[in-house]
This record gives C-alpha cells, sequence and structure tokens, in this order.
C-alpha cells in the first residue's frame, strides 16, 4: 500500500476509487459506463443534482447562491471572476499570499485596476499577511485560503465592508467556514474533493449582471447558472467522482468531523517536525497549513537520503514544490492518519540513523 502525500491531484478515499471504477464498466445497473452516458440523461441529471445538493448541505450554503461545476481548472477563475464581476475601470483588492494568488492578480489586470493590498513576497510566501485595510471602493477582495505551495493557511478571514472572492483550491471541504462571509468561492477539484477536470464554483446571484460587459458565453456565471452546468457537455465523469467524494465526506460526519481529523493529522505532524533535531518548519508558525505540511532537512545533504527512505516505505509525494524544495506532506480529507504516523516513523528512524 502507498501512503500519497501528492500535493495534488490528491489522495482519494479507497471506497470511492472502487465505486468509480465499477461505475465506469456498468453505471448503477444501466449497463452503460458512466464515460459513455449522455449528460442529459435524467441518470446523469441525478448525478448533478446530488452533487449540487451535497455542496449546499456540507457547506450550510443560505439561499441566494449558485452552484456550478465548470471546466478550466481554477486558472480559469482567475480570469472568469473579474470578467464576471469587475466593472469597466473598476478595482479589485488581492492578497498577494503565493504565487497561486499572484496568477489570479495578474489575469484581473486584463480586465481593470488592482490593488494588492498585502504580501508576503519579499519573504517567499513564509507567511500570511494580515496587516492591511481593504479598500471600501474596490469591488471585490480576493483571498487565497490555503497556499499549496508554501503550506499556510488563512486560519481567521479577514472582515471586509466588500464582497469577498475565495480561491478554496488546496483546503475546500477540509474545515468548516461560515458561507455568508463570502460572495464567490471556488475550487479546482483535484485535492479535496474528486479527480482533476472540474472546478467548484459557488456565487452569491446578486453579484452578478453588474458590469455593461460582453462576457462570452463559457466565461459568463450566468449563462451557466441558466444552463445548471450543461451549457455545453460537462466533465460527466470528474463530477460523479465529486459526487462520490461529497457523499463519502457526509458519511463521515461532515466537514466538521472532518475537520478534526484534519488537526489531528496536522498536529501529529508538526508535533515531530518541532522536535526531530534533524527537520525543520519552513513557515510561521501560526500560519502553519493544517493541508500541506511543509519542512526542510537542517542538513541539505540529508534531502536525498531522506527521500530514498520515504520511497522504500512506500511514501509518495512528499518532494516539496519544485519552487521551494524541500519535502510538503499533503494530509488532504482522504488520507488516513495510518499514513501519518507512518511519515513520523520514517522521520524518527532517519534521526536515529543520522545522529
Ligand atoms: N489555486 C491554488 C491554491 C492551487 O493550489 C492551484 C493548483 N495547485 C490552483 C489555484 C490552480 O489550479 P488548476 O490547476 O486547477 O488551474
Amino acid at each position: 500500500m502507498k501512503h500519497n502525500f501528492g500535493a495534488g491531484p490528491g489522495i482519494l478515499p479507497q471506497e470511492v476509487l472502487k465505486q468509480s471504477a465499477e461505475a465506469v464498466i456498468n453505471f448503477n445497473s444501466t449497463g452503460l459506463s458512466i464515460l459513455e452516458i449522455s449528460h442529459r440523461s435524467k441518470e446523469f441529471e441525478a448525478v448533478l443534482e446530488e452533487a449540487i445538493s451535497l455542496v449546499k448541505e456540507l457547506f450550510e450554503l443560505p439561499e441566494g447562491y449558485s452552484v456550478l461545476f465548470l471546466q478550466g481548472g481554477a486558472s480559469t477563475q482567475f480570469a472568469m471572476v473579474p470578467y464576471n464581476l469587475l466593472p469597466e475601470g473598476g478595482k479589485a483588492a488581492y492578497v498577494e499570499s503565493g504565487v497561486w494568488a499572484n496568477k489570479a492578480l495578474k489575469e484581473a489586470k486584463y480586465f481593470g485596476e488592482v490593488a494588492v493590498i498585502a504580501s508576503s513576497k519579499e519573504a517567499n510566501f513564509t507567511y500570511i499577511p494580515k496587516d492591511f485595510e481593504v479598500p471600501a471602493d474596490a469591488t471585490y477582495l480576493h483571498l487565497t485560503s490555503n497556499n499549496t505551495i508554501y503550506g499556510t493557511q488563512l486560519q481567521e478571514f479577514p472582515k471586509s465592508p466588500i464582497p469577498v472572492v475565495c480561491d478554496m483550491s488546496s483546503d475546500i471541504f477540509s474545515r468548516k467556514i461560515n458561507a455568508a462571509d463570502f460572495s464567490l468561492i471556488y475550487a479546482g477539484a483535484q485535492k479535496n474533493m474528486g479527480p482533476a477536470g472540474v472546478t467548484l464554483v459557488i456565487v452569491k446571484d446578486e453579484l452578478l449582471g453588474k458590469t455593461g460587459r460582453q462576457i462570452p458565453a463559457m466565461f459568463n456565471y450566468q449563462v451557466q447558472i441558466d444552463g445548471n452546468s450543461l451549457y455545453n457537455t460537462p466533465p460527466v465523469f470528474a463530477i460523479y467522482v465529486s459526487m462520490l467524494t461529497l457523499n463519502w465526506i457526509k458519511a463521515k460526519g461532515g466537514v466538521e468531523a472532518i475537520e478534526k481529523e484534519n488537526i489531528a493529522k496536522a498536529k501529529a505532524l508538526y508535533t515531530e517536525i518541532d522536535r526531530n533535531p534533524l527537520f525543520k518548519g519552513v513557515c510561521a508558525v501560526e500560519d502553519r497549513s493544517n493541508m500541506n505540511v511543509c519542512f526542510v532537512a537542517q542538513n541539505p545533504e540529508h534531502e536525498k537520503p531522506f527521500l530514498k527512505l520515504c520511497d522504500e516505505k512506500g511514501i509518495v509525494g512528499i518532494k516539496g514544490h519544485r519552487s521551494v524544495g524541500g519535502f510538503r506532506a499533503s494530509i488532504y480529507n482522504a488520507l488516513p492518519i495510518t499514513s501519518v504516523h507512518v511519515l513520523i516513523e520514517a522521520m524518527q528512524e532517519f534521526a536515529e540513523k543520522n545522529k
């Protein structure tokens, strides 16, 4: 068995994989594969409806929001958000807490003025910038809730006088949020929600139709809402697997129960990083992520042999992002705590060998 610490596409629950594999051969006893049924069949429409209602239920979404399953990854949302929300000559506020936030704000510049109200770039994004004022004259504030590459996470969302847009790609459904605090949430599915190929967008309806822009259909939230994510052929299989994963979260006791497990996993791992003389954390302690745990070897020469030891123990995906190096253990919802214990034991064994 492998212990999958990959940052994304990330680990999915075993039972979801099994059910998905079965559906590829014979979906719900239809005698057809999920890969070959019409997206307009009543069977698929039921899948889509279930996925939408699970998102609403798990987030306790108030009235007035639409749930969309789109394509193009979170990266397309970097452009779609300003395209749909920012009026000509308007201004949007961005917190630059990592490379993904940076990419998001660069796309927004095609559509209007971008105020970067805070940045931790000068410290290679090792902390979450907190000291800022949200300009009341901007159309929206854009945040990234979890910075996948650096292992930092917004532990508290800032108060904002303007609508908040949040990229939750790497911590969606990992913790309780107050959905009403957000006007738009987006997330690529491939970490906590499903396979690559589908992007979840939750948008407050009253935000739309105010820019005066002509928006091409595929980029237009209103067109996607009116078509119930079926304006064109949606990623049927990715939506199906996401629906199964959302059901798995619900069966575990919902986001609150998952959050407790995630905190326990992260605590165990950070405790070892802080205790073990061979390793150290890289981020500000108060901003540490419960999803992506980044650390380095005190002695850079230990990096390769530790990766080799991990490989021998079936620990995969632990190498840090190419832009920062070191190690990154992604401990998404589906990663069992037993895998975290295997990693901790590997760190202890390594320290013992290299005394
Ligand atoms: N935002 C965050 C926080 C991410 O981690 C990623 C991908 N790792 C993206 C955006 C980009 O997502 P996609 O590859 O789906 O475009």
